[in-house]
């Protein structure tokens, strides 16, 4: 806070203090200056009705020419009226007075009184007498007789009565002063607490919303004018606290799409630096969404295909999709669309990209080209050696019997391949189109029985145990038939890559919330680079191996789509050599 800023209550009391002080130091001032006034003008009357009374007999004792009687006269009437008469003629001669011997005194013409006298004036002084050591009041007149001036009277007392007064009402009146502005003093200091006391509480109140608490009122105090005011903030908080509400909202809310947006979104200002990063795009680039906010991007996010296109944003402005690529160990490929940011008054302020991961996209459409081709593939094998054997046949092979024979046999076994192949292949698409297939609440061990006895005289031809473990009786919905189509897949891929001899293990578990059906052998095993490729169509880990056991590469394809059109899924755990134990998973709802 700025120390040179005065509190309020000094700045009303000090000036009320020195404006009551100067009141009443002046008015005391003018109270004794008009009670000094007023003494002397009484003493001046007193004076001059004492010069008067002596007119009649001053004159006639002049006129007569008898000064000896005018100084006894000055002598015995002055000292009965504790009064000093003297009296001087025109020329400043002293003729008469209650204290000294007239022909003593010097010419008395050019005291200031007496001069006034002289012209024809009634004189005044206050002097201090050396002869007598105190301070004197004079008055002097002029004495007439018939127009005809005689001389001047002048009578005087001492003013040492009038300054004793004078001076005890000055004590009395500074005390009374001092007693008074002390009092008042305090008042003003009750008066200027009540006028400030509400400010500061309004102060207290506003410090309190300046920290953000803006839901506690300020008191409204009974003044009109601070009352307003209270008011007013209290409005004003109420209406701040409301936007504060609003805005926060609003973040709130557009956070959380941010959020939950399965697109990474990416802005950053006119200087490439990071404002708002959501958790998709993060998670993308693999940094912290808070602690890479207001860096620069490049310092950030090291993808130089990522600068370039924001750089190509800011020259270009306008919209702009590029491909991205995240280099990992599985590289995750995204689609970017990129734009100028605006502000409200439409100002370019920065640049905001949208990714998507197409990754999976992309997987797809690779599944798919290689399945075309695969497929393809797959049926032109057969197809060309059917053509082959048939050309060979044409070309005269028909006439040896035993090599037609052949042939034709080896034509047949092709043509199954190729109706094993064209059968999958319809299992599939029909799988993957009517995912809502008809379920029954059925026993599954009756399914798991049905799928054995397809199974039990491939098993049989290689001496292998096919063994249920707990076969429980457990009724949940499912479609039997696509069931059993899976188990007959699993059955027959164990068997096959199984040595003679084997056990087959089928197993049934389940708790609440999944029902698992597994096939465990003992066979050749599955290395573990292969293991997540192989429920992909025509995928195979020793492809003439397969194709020599009558496989199409399609199996586990087959069993996979069934399971998650029950909603579940396969699992695999397998080690080469040792076996693999295959997993059909089922919600239980
Ligand atoms: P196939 O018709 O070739 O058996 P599948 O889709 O059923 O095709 O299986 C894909 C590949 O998975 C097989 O070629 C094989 O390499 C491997 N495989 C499947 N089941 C087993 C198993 N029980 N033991 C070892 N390898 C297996």
């Amino acid at each position: 806070m700025n120390m040179a800023r005065k509190k309020i209550l000094w700045q009303l009391y000090l000036p009320y203090l020195l404006i009551i002080i100067l009141t009443i130091v002046a008015l005391t001032w003018y109270a004794l200056w008009a009670h000094k006034n007023f003494y002397i003008q009484q003493m001046a009357a007193g004076l001059k009705i004492r010069a008067t009374l002596l007119e009649k007999p001053l004159a006639a004792f002049l006129l007569s020419g008898n000064m000896a009687a005018v100084d006894s006269l000055c002598k015995e009437a002055g000292h009965r009226t504790a009064t000093r008469y003297t009296v001087v003629l025109p020329d400043g001669t002293v003729v008469g007075d209650t204290e000294e011997e007239p022909a003593r005194m010097e010419k008395h013409h050019t005291r200031q009184e007496i001069s006034e006298a002289l012209k024809g004036k009634t004189g005044f002084a206050t002097r201090y007498s050396n002869t007598r050591q105190v301070t004197l009041m004079y008055l002097a007149m002029p004495l007439y007789q018939d127009n005809h001036f005689l001389a001047v009277i002048r009578t005087s007392i001492p003013l040492t009565s009038i300054e004793e007064s004078l001076s005890s009402t000055r004590t009395r009146m500074a005390l009374g002063g001092l007693v008074i502005a002390i009092l008042a003093a305090g008042l003003c200091l009750i008066v200027a607490r009540r006028i400030t006391r509400p400010l500061e509480l309004l102060k207290a109140g506003a410090d309190r919303f300046s920290l953000g608490y803006l839901e506690r009122k300020l008191p409204v105090p009974d003044t009109v004018e601070i009352g307003r005011l209270a008011e007013a903030m209290n409005d004003m908080a109420a209406q701040l606290d409301q936007r504060i509400k609003t805005i926060t909202r609003q973040r709130t809310e557009q956070e959380a799409i941010l959020l939950s947006m399965a697109e990474g979104v990416l802005a950053v200002d006119s200087d490439e630096r990071i404002i708002n990063i959501n958790k998709t795009a993060a998670g993308f680039f693999k940094v912290d969404p808070e602690a890479v906010v207001k860096r620069i991007l490049h310092e950030v996010i090291r993808i130089p295909s990522l600068q370039q296109l924001v750089g190509r944003i800011f020259t270009e402005q306008h919209t702009i999709e590029a491909p991205l690529v995240l280099p990992d160990k599985f590289p995750r490929y995204l689609q970017a669309t990129g734009s100028i940011l605006h502000d409200v008054d439409g100002r370019a302020i920065g640049a905001v990209v949208v990714l998507n991961d197409i990754t999976r996209l992309r997987e797809l459409e690779n599944i798919r080209r290689d399945f075309v081709a695969n497929v393809s593939h797959e049926l032109r094998t057969p197809v060309t050696s059917i053509q082959g054997f048939v050309e060979t046949l044409q070309d005269g092979a028909l006439e040896n019997h035993e090599d037609a024979r052949r042939f034709l046999d080896i034509i047949a076994r092709h043509a199954d391949r190729l109706n094993a192949i064209i059968e999958d292949l319809l299992s599939l698409s029909r799988i993957e189109q009517a995912p809502e297939t008809a379920f029954f609440s059925e026993n599954i061990c009756d399914t798991i029985k049905n799928a054995l006895q397809v199974c039990e005289a491939s098993a049989r031809a290689k001496n292998i145990t096919l063994q249920i473990e707990n076969d429980r009786q457990i009724i949940f919905k499912f479609n039997p038939t696509l069931v059993e189509q899976a188990l007959v897949n699993l059955l027959d891929n164990a068997i096959k890559y199984s040595k003679e001899d084997d056990v087959v293990i089928i197993k049934v578990e389940s708790d609440t919330t999944e029902l698992r059906l597994s096939v465990e052998d003992h066979g050749i095993g599955i290395p573990e680079e292969h293991q997540t490729r192989i429920f992909e169509r025509f995928y195979r880990v020793d492809k003439s191996r397969s194709r020599q056991l009558g496989g199409t590469g399609l199996g586990l394809a087959i069993v996979k789509h069934i399971a998650m059109a029950h909603g579940g899924r396969v699992s695999v755990i397998s080690r080469p050599g040792e076996g693999s134990l295959f997993t059909l998973h089922f919600p239980l709802k």
